[in-house]
């Protein structure tokens, strides 16, 4: 490898190889196991916390330098020697940053029927890890009423999308924002009844003229979490679900937090993965059809080649993303 004369694109420049290296699929071995070819990939804000030291301690482990990145993927199989899967099938699950993986066992993957015919990338946003982290978060945690008031934050997500619609189903004033005048619009469009800028409007002075606040779902933590707690009612729940504004540059003193004894609050942080077992049966029968039949609404935004994960994940975290960013590898 070594001898491999190399060359590296010139720095702030994309360079797209065409001179991919063709591969003997019939060759592999796959010791009983199956071929993936990668379809799609998601960019999601917790790949910011894997880029750490391995020694500090997490829920999800830290990526290793010299091996590849991995996040929750779409593949389809290309060959199978397992007699539980057939070429054309199409799994979701955590995939390496890879054109191709060998996979001795199908453990952690989801078989996807897709009988309404999603794109196969909306199984990474509203039909996967995000839309599921709503959809569970919010049936464990929101114990919500007709009439109540609800404020979401990251409102155009994948996740902040899925709470903003699963509340105008359950009859609640819904308060929410986002980080551009196109996010705003989206968020309207789901039927959102107070949406503001916060870039360019006040969270506090809103949520002082719209709250208080019977539920509050945390995207982003930091002023946001604080101006929430300001105006919460008594008996509030907390749904803390992200707190992406402190991602990059670290914890930010929460000033009101006082109000969790004052006002009876419930602060309920999680991570979807533990509410799996109880949710994912009913999430996956009843939000793919409802996407399917238009109930529920997506917006995505899709970028083509593996070589701009990087820019995607910067991107992410910057709040350019106008959507659910998710990386075409590869066409079937
Ligand atoms: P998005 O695709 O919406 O991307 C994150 C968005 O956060 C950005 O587009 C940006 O939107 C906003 N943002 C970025 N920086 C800031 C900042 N400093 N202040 C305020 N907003 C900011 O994300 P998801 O819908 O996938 O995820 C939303 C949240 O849910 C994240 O915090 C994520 O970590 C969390 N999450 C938690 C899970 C769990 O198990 N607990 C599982 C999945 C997600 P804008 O333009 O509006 O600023």
């Amino acid at each position: 490898f070594n001898e491999i004369p190399r060359t590296y694109p010139e720095p702030g420049k994309t360079t797209v190889y065409d001179d991919k290296p063709t591969i003997d699929i019939e060759n592999l071995k796959t010791d009983g196991g199956f071929v993936l070819k990668t379809l799609f990939l998601s960019i999601d804000p917790y790949l910011r916390g894997r880029m750490r030291p391995p020694e500090i301690p997490s829920y999800v482990p830290a990526f290793k330098i010299g091996e590849p990145l991995e996040s929750h993927g779409v593949g389809v199989v290309v060959r199978s020697d397992n007699q539980g899967l057939k070429v054309g099938d199409h799994l979701y699950g955590m995939l390496t940053h890879e054109e191709y993986t060998i996979h001795r066992s199908f453990d952690g993957f989801r078989l996807l029927v897709n009988e309404e015919r999603l794109p196969w990338s909306v199984y990474l946003g509203a039909a996967g890890m995000p839309g599921k982290t709503a959809y569970a978060g919010w049936r464990e945690y929101s114990r919500c009423q007709r009439g109540q008031t609800v404020f979401v934050t990251a409102g155009a997500g994948p996740v902040g999308s899925m709470v903003i619609q699963l509340a105008r189903l359950s009859g609640l004033k819904i308060i929410a924002c986002a980080g551009s005048e196109e996010k705003v619009e989206f968020i309207r469009s789901l039927g959102a009844d107070v949406v503001f800028n916060y870039k360019t409007t006040s969270t506090q002075e809103v949520l002082n003229k719209e709250g208080p606040l019977d539920i509050y779902w945390d995207n982003v933590g930091g002023e946001a979490l604080d101006a929430a707690l300001s105006v919460s009612a008594v008996g509030a729940r907390f749904i803390e679900c992200g707190m992406i504004s402190t991602y990059n540059e670290g914890p930010k003193p929460v000033h009101n937090l006082m109000q969790v004894i004052s006002n009876n609050l419930c602060m309920h942080g999680f991570i979807v993965f533990r509410l799996e077992r109880q949710y994912d049966n009913d999430f996956y029968w009843n939000v793919p059809q409802m996407l399917g039949r238009g109930e529920l609404k997506y917006s995505e935004e899709v970028w083509r080649g593996l070589e701009k994960v990087g820019d995607a994940i910067l991107a992410n975290q910057k709040g350019m993303n106008r959507a659910k960013l998710v990386i075409k590898v590869a066409d079937e």
